[in-house]
């Protein structure tokens, strides 16, 4: 029954125009079910707040209002719900969204409350996943309706996928970012770097912000290409190059391990030159807004900035399915790495017909992508 419902409730979400139009009660069904979603989970992290939340976001928010935005979450994914069952003959998505509402009012809804007492641990980052997923989808879903470069959906191929990668990451939040600061902390423990890191932090900030994009693009780069030309690392980024459509979601798709490894390689000019913690912390949302960015399904006509900065056109070659976009387009913030090292390909106003690896071997599926490059490493061993 369970299958059945998730089946039926996946029709509905990728169900195709014009039976998604304004009016059809379909975009008022999906809020209500998001809605729905968000505000169960954040019922949940108020009463496992320890194990859910993460510690630096408890602290900076103000739980009052949380609590008065949990309610209107609530309030208006029951509007909305009530909304899609009047103008959708298919009843699903808002009868769905009125249950977990229902569920997460029962729980106690914005005034669920914990008595667990709050100490550190392993924690789980589901306020970082919902609050992420839904700032990023507030910018991107609107820009990728204005400004969009083809017409697939918002639930386009294999985007449960990607969500789950998005998850992933955000639910892991805590060992990534031990394990991704591992290296620079391993430096700062033995190597005295004290004089540059004092020359680098006197600087002024915006000087530190331009040097911190320039280094760690360059030093993503280089681990970037390696990743390409060495077959055994190419089963890991193979995942990242597997999707075959690409939008605000798609850069999510990346191997654990790929993850660790890229993010452990390119922080360290960041954090171990001494660079002012204000300017580490507006790069990480400025590379994390523009990674969205380089992947989306956005065509904005920036052709006179593609010789300084990376543009979606020019990150979207990088995942092109012909054989000139094979190796080609490394950097993340500027071209001018793959100018200078001999591997940038823009053709004038063209993009890709196509994404993905050739003849597409990576399997689908979160678990059998986190398997596929172990697996293909076993097998050498064995042979
Ligand atoms: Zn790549
Ligand atoms: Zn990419």
């Amino acid at each position: 029954m369970f299958s059945t419902l998730r089946k039926s409730l996946l029709q509905e979400l990728e169900a195709s125009q014009p039976s998604t139009h304004f009016g059809t009660g379909w975009i008022s069904g999906v809020l209500s079910f998001f809605l729905a979603i968000a505000g169960l989970s954040a019922v949940v992290c108020l009463y496992y707040p320890q194990l859910l939340t993460v510690p630096e976001i408890r602290s900076a928010i103000d739980v009052d209002l949380f609590r008065i935005a949990l309610h209107v979450f609530l309030v208006a994914g029951f509007l909305l719900a009530c909304i899609s069952l009047i103008l959708r003959q298919n009843k699903l998505l808002g009868f769905t969204a009125l249950t977990l509402i229902l569920v997460a009012v029962s729980l106690g809804g914005a005034n669920a409350d914990t008595s667990h007492e709050l100490t550190s641990g392993i924690y789980f980052g589901l306020d970082w996943f919902m609050l992420n997923l839904t700032l990023t989808g507030l910018i991107f879903l609107p820009l990728e309706r204005l400004f969009r470069r083809n017409n697939q959906s918002v639930f386009r191929f294999e985007w449960r996928e990607d969500l789950f990668y998005f998850l992933i990451s955000s639910l892991m939040v805590q060992s990534l970012t031990y394990l991704s600061l591992a290296p620079s902390n391993f430096i700062l423990d033995n190597i005295q770097l004290a004089s540059v890191q004092s020359a680098i932090a006197s600087q002024p900030v915006w000087l530190q912000f331009l040097e911190i994009m320039f280094l760690t693009d360059f030093v993503q780069y280089w681990v970037h290409r390696l990743f390409h030309r060495v077959p055994f690392l190419w089963k890991f980024h193979a995942i990242h190059h597997s999707a075959r459509t690409l939008d605000w979601l798609a850069g999510s798709r990346m191997h654990f391990i790929e993850i660790i490894c890229l993010r452990g390689l390119t922080v360290i000019p960041m954090y171990a030159l001494g660079f002012e913690e204000s300017v580490i912390y507006a790069y990480l949302v400025v590379v994390y807004l523009y990674s969205t960015y380089i992947h989306s399904n956005i065509k904005f006509d920036i052709e006179f900035l593609k010789p300084i900065i990376v543009t979606p056109r020019f990150h979207h070659w990088h995942h092109g399915i012909e054989k000139e976009a094979i190796d080609v387009n490394f950097s993340i913030h500027f071209p001018v790495f793959d100018k200078l090292f001999g591997t940038y390909y823009m053709p004038k106003g063209k993009w890709p017909s196509g994404y993905g690896v050739a003849g597409h071997p990576v399997p689908s599926g979160y678990l059998r992508q986190f398997a596929y490059p172990l697996k293909f490493s076993a097998a050498k061993a064995n042979s």
